[in-house]
């Protein structure tokens, strides 16, 4: 294997791996009577290197996700990718508010209103609205970011009332468990919270961002807008 290769993906295989990974997700939506066009693929980069990450570009993907605000801008910078959207997906440090703001064009992981209000100000310097996405620590585990399901609410009215931001759905990991069916629950009760904010504020609020390399089937069939995908388009991360 070449040196670029840390991924376990051959370089040149991003592309298949795409179509690969594009079809899972068609055959998901389709068996749950949904249209694909629906779902959108984030291509998870955290660890990646640029080579892959431009031969996933070119292979048609535009959503990346990364978990770190330092290692995205290094990223960020190394290429040039017009029309790409970076999405924040990892827990965001307060202190991180402005240059998420300034490199990333939706936030999955707001969990404070806190947060909220500092990426408010942040987007209000800037004239623009952001789009973003409350974590929900759905199973509560406690090595998981998020808020519990109870807070949701109170924090989408929360985001509702600051003007520059717009928010847009509810984000959540799903236990790590060898059978992926045994999370469709975790996955179902987000769905049930994303309807109750919606009914309460609007249609804005319509992305359910759920499910990973393991267990995207599942969360399309519980009715995932944004699938969060890095393995099984670039390798096991070493
Ligand atoms: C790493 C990561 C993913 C992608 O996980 P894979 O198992 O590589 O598909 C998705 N979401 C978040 C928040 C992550 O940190």
């Amino acid at each position: 294997m070449s040196p670029e290769v840390s991924s376990g993906v051959e370089v040149g295989a991003v592309a298949a791996q795409v179509q690969r990974v594009r079809g899972a997700i068609a055959a998901a939506a389709e068996r749950a009577g949904r249209d694909p066009a629906t779902i959108t693929l984030i291509a998870v980069t955290k660890t990646v290197p640029p080579k892959l990450i431009q031969q996933a570009y070119d292979a048609g993907v535009r959503h990346f996700g990364e978990n770190r605000v330092q290692e995205a801008v290094s990223k960020i910078a190394a290429l040039e990718l017009p029309d790409a959207r970076w999405e924040m997906i990892g827990t965001l440090q307060r202190n991180k508010a402005r240059v998420a703001v300034d490199h990333f064009g939706r936030i999955h992981s707001v969990t404070s209103q806190a947060l909220a209000e500092d990426l408010a100000r942040q987007a209000a310097q800037r004239g623009i609205v952001l789009p973003v996405l409350i974590q929900v620590n759905v199973a509560g585990e406690a090595t998981k970011q998020g808020v519990a399901p109870a807070e949701a609410l109170p924090l989408a009215h929360i985001i509702a009332g600051l003007p520059h931001l717009r928010g847009s759905g509810l984000m959540t990991v799903a236990p790590n468990v060898a059978d992926p069916a045994a999370v469709r629950p975790v996955f179902r009760h987000l769905r049930e919270l994303r309807d109750t904010i919606r009914a309460a504020l609007g249609d804005d609020w319509l992305d359910l961002s759920m499910g990973m390399t393991n267990d995207f089937p599942a969360a399309i069939a519980e009715g995932a807008t944004l699938v969060r995908i890095g393995r099984a388009l670039f390798g096991a991360r070493t």
